[in-house]
């Protein structure tokens, strides 16, 4: 899976915000239903390296990439959230995916109390 490089140099704050939570549910997700190994995020490009230090299974490894792929390549000025998007840019089961993970490590990290963490990257 390759990330359109071009538009790594210029990343805006709200582009690194989003993936930041992206990465940030994904492995929170992992952690709570896979119990294959977990690596760092290796052999990121240089923009997203502060990435590297969330650790994921291979499966979700690949569909970070490839969501974070399609968060890059959103063609829209203002992203608006997924939700009220017209294009639905995810192909049909990770759309499901990204929902469940959302979904699920959002509350998760409600439960555990780390709401700094979610206002944090939300905020
Ligand atoms: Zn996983």
């Amino acid at each position: 899976m390759k990330i359109s490089v071009q538009k790594l140099a210029g990343l805006s704050r709200k582009e690194r915000k989003d993936l930041k939570i992206l990465t940030l549910f994904t492995s929170v997700y992992c952690v709570a239903h896979h119990s294959l190994p977990r690596r760092p995020l290796a052999n990121l490009p240089e923009s997203l390296q502060p990435l590297q230090r969330y650790h994921c299974c291979d499966e979700c490894r690949d569909f970070l990439l490839y969501a974070i792929d399609r968060r890059l390549r959103c063609p829209l000025p203002e992203k608006p959230s997924c939700k009220h998007c017209q294009i639905h840019c995810y192909r049909p089961g990770h759309r499901e995916k990204v929902r469940e993970i959302m979904r699920y490590s959002g509350r998760a990290l409600i439960r555990k109390g780390r709401l700094d963490l979610l206002w944090h990257y939300l905020f």
